[in-house]
């Protein structure tokens, strides 16, 4: 066996991560970079990326930094031809960027409602339809990180419940139209992850969450990470339209 392709298949392949600023985009674009993929981290500015985008090039040379607001259908289509004609690709796709905006149904404004869908919906559709023809092109991966209150749902949390229960919807449809192109696409649905999304949940909503976590902890980034990296590898070639709850039983 060649060991060196084993420990490092995604040689030779570009990847796009959006939110690779912190939190679970970072250590996503850190373990494909790992794995031998260049990465293009991408954030809100070019300067939130760069930490990220170095770290990457550490682990495999090539990586750069981007920034776009992933809601901008037209930046984002322009930044994705940078991206083909700097970097090559794509192979893999990481639609990871993602906001939230809680708040009671009631209060909760048309304002908060139309930015997480925006973001997080349409922000995810812009990567997929700038980068298609790509990816069809090398049979690649489009992995969506969506939200397990997208499958539950969540009080105080319907516009991102809504946001991330369309992304799963939007990954089965696209791994329907894809799938004869060689192109694989899923989603993961984290449940409570230790990032600056869930550092504002106060003391006692933390206290009952972790209570109602059967693993009795919250998950950490590279959890996540770590199957993105199994999904956009060779294992990963005969899953599509699937959705991965990583979220230590708090679905059960
Ligand atoms: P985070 O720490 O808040 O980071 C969010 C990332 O998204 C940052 O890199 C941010 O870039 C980027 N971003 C936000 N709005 C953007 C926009 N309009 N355009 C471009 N980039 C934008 O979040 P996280 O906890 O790592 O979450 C990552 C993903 O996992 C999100 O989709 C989230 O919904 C999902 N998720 C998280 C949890 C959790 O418990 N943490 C659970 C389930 C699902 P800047 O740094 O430039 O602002």
């Amino acid at each position: 066996m060649n060991t060196s392709a084993s420990e490092r298949p995604l040689e030779g392949q570009t990847a796009i991560v959006t939110g690779a600023s912190r939190g679970i985009g970072q250590a996503i674009a850190r373990r494909l970079a790992q794995a031998g993929a260049k990465v293009a981290c991408v954030a809100t500015r070019v300067e939130n990326a760069q930490v990220t985008a170095a770290e990457c090039a550490k682990l495999q040379p090539g990586a750069q930094a981007f920034g776009v607001d992933v809601a901008d259908t037209e930046a984002v289509a322009a930044l994705c031809k940078t991206i083909a004609s700097e970097m090559g690709g794509p192979h893999i796709l990481v639609n990871n960027a993602g906001i939230t905006r809680d708040q009671l149904l009631m209060r909760m404004s048309e304002d908060d409602f139309d930015a997480v869908i925006r973001v997080n919906l349409k922000g995810t559709w812009n990567f997929i339809k700038a980068t298609t023809r790509p990816l069809m092109k090398s049979g690649g991966r489009i992995i969506n990180i969506a939200s397990v209150v997208g499958i539950t749902g969540n009080a105080g949390q319907a516009n991102y419940a809504a946001s991330k229960a369309g992304v799963l919807g939007l990954t089965r449809s696209v791994a329907k139209e894809l799938a004869g192109r060689g192109v694989c696409v899923n989603a993961i649905a984290p449940g409570f992850i230790d990032t600056d999304m869930t550092q504002s949940i106060d003391e006692n909503s933390r206290k009952a969450l972790l209570e109602a976590i059967p693993l009795g902890r919250m998950g950490q980034s590279d959890e996540i990470a770590q199957a993105v990296a199994f999904l956009a590898g060779p294992a990963g070639g005969y899953i599509t339209g699937q959705t991965l709850v990583i979220d230590g039983g708090l679905s059960l």
